[in-house]
């Protein structure tokens, strides 16, 4: 483990990154510099201003204790407890899913379908560390929405996120699962729900299997029991022109989209997300 007691800033976070590189790891330059930065609590821009000053004894001891938790494949996410999502910094802790870019495409495709302006009422089902409401209700502040999990300490995470972000007056916080205990007809429902299968699951990548919660990972024997139970219960909680927008994982569009046909909604279209898998399924009541 790399010694940084009396290290300047520099030498510092290139010890780090050489660390990280020897371990394999791709990321080492932009690992060791956000590591580095957490513990100087300053951005980039202050990192490289002062790249000659010591770090005290107390810095150095967490830089080295960073490190060796990112050595032992704790994703930085973790290892800071927050996370950034479409522009925004997300609390989370280990009873969330760390939240991915690619969900940011269900973002895009959420706001396509909500006008600046109008007072939507939004239902974000499996909320996690919020990520998904949180954020539709930061870029549109007419909006409000009920955050629903199974998991209480989750809400826990999307409660304080909304805080954080200024926008907990227009989110209420409902432990259930998936429709039980939700009331009333909402303009939109957004879920990211467990998708993988009993294969994909037994290939998790580590810094998956290690940290996100597998509640939030496991969709069932075709991993797709939730989408199943979501559009099987959904058409009660739609206005008459209520959207539907659904996280998949990429191979699940064909069927994820039959159902949402089947469920009687116009309009399904699958979206990909920055690396071209498909990745969201939106349809319209009615
Ligand atoms: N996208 C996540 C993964 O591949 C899975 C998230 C989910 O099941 N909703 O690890």
């Amino acid at each position: 483990m790399p010694d940084f007691t009396a290290l300047t800033v520099e030498r510092a976070q290139r010890v780090c990154a050489a660390a990280l590189r020897e371990a394999g790891f791709e990321t080492s330059d932009l690992d060791a510099r956000l590591l580095l930065q957490a513990v100087l609590s300053c951005d980039a821009t202050a990192l490289a201003r002062d790249p000659a000053r010591g770090l005290s004894d107390d810095e150095a001891a967490r830089f080295s204790d960073y490190t060796a938790e990112r050595l032992a494949h704790k994703p930085v996410s973790r290892i800071l407890g927050r996370r950034e999502f479409y522009g925004r910094d997300f609390f989370i802790n280990e009873r969330v899913l760390d939240p991915r870019a690619d969900s940011e495409t269900l973002i895009e495709a959420a706001l396509a379908q909500l006008p600046a302006g109008e007072a939507a009422h939004i239902l974000d089902l499996g909320t996690g560390s919020g990520c998904l409401l949180l954020t539709l209700l930061a870029e549109r502040e007419t909006a409000k929405g009920v955050a629903a999990d199974v998991s209480p300490h989750a809400l826990k995470v999307a409660r304080e996120n909304a805080e954080r972000l200024g926008v907990a007056a227009r989110a209420r916080f409902i432990e259930s699962d998936w429709f039980k205990n939700i009331q009333g007809r909402f303009d939109m429902i957004v879920s990211n729900p467990p998708y993988l299968t009993p294969g994909e699951m037994e290939f998790l990548d580590r810094t998956v299997a290690d940290y996100d919660p597998h509640l939030a990972l496991y969709g069932g024997a075709d991993g797709l029991s939730p989408y199943r139970l979501i559009c099987r219960e959904v058409e009660k909680f739609l206005t008459p022109t209520g959207w539907v927008i659904f996280e998949i994982g990429s191979l699940q569009a064909r069927a994820v989209s039959a159902m949402m046909d089947e469920a009687g909604f116009s309009d399904v279209q699958v979206c990909q997300d920055l690396a071209g898998r498909d990745r969201v399924v939106v349809g319209r009541r009615g």
